[in-house]
């Protein structure tokens, strides 16, 4: 057997292996009011990366990434149905907290700071064939723009084309940001269209939603 053909065969057993220590983790278990249940999704094969926030308690509940109402928003926006979202060869999952942080006065807690440290350079790693990350909300966009974010998130949203190819910024397909989605109606007429296009040529098998 040649090197390049064991490579091809140790990677997705790295990955179960590492998908396997991540699911055990229990490192800010003390700050989890229902306890560490981290959601990922990941296949060495997925050609987009989805970095949202952190689960909700639905998602909590059934350990199935975006099954919320913010999910059924996200598939629109993304133009793919059910099946395709959920296949982990196209589309890779890991928030940027993997389980669920608890509630505060204004929603949902951030997601826990001790988590992207801990795993989120390792899980890329094991990704070697994305040429797309989606970032959703402003904790994704902090950890992979850095510096190169705007001051705000509109204006990061408004600024995609600094940030092609390789990622697209996005606000939190939340029901709780409607008010957002009615006051910036160019995000639904430039924005949409750009990432159902980018979707379909980087996935060109994929379902589209109905
Ligand atoms: S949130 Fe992250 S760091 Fe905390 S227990 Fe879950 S997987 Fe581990």
């Amino acid at each position: 057997m040649d090197v390049k053909r064991k490579t091809e065969l140790r990677q997705p057993a790295a990955l179960e292996a590492l998908l396997a220590e991540v699911r055990a983790c229990r490192a800010c278990a003390q700050h989890l009011p229902l306890g560490p249940r981290p959601v990922v999704r990941a296949d060495a094969a997925a050609r987009i990366l989805i970095v949202g926030q952190a689960p909700g308690t639905r998602v909590h509940e059934t350990g199935i990434p975006w099954n919320d109402a913010s999910g059924e928003r996200l598939r629109q926006w993304l133009g793919v149905d059910d099946a395709t979202f959920c296949d982990a060869s196209q589309f890779a999952i890991i928030p940027m907290g993997l389980c669920y942080p608890g509630r505060g006065k204004s929603g949902d807690n951030p997601p826990r700071p001790e988590c992207a440290p801990l795993w989120m350079d390792r899980l890329l790693a094991q990704l070697p064939s994305i040429a797309l990350t989606l970032l959703v909300g402003q904790y994704a966009q902090r950890h992979f723009l850095g510096a190169r974010r705007k001051p705000t998130l509109t204006e990061t949203v408004r600024a995609w084309r600094d940030y092609a190819p390789a990622f697209i910024p996005l606000p939190h397909p939340s029901p709780r940001n409607q008010p957002w989605f009615r006051q910036h109606p160019w995000f639904e007429a430039e924005v949409l269209p750009m990432l159902r296009e980018r979707v379909a040529r980087i996935l060109p098998h994929a379902n589209a939603s109905s």
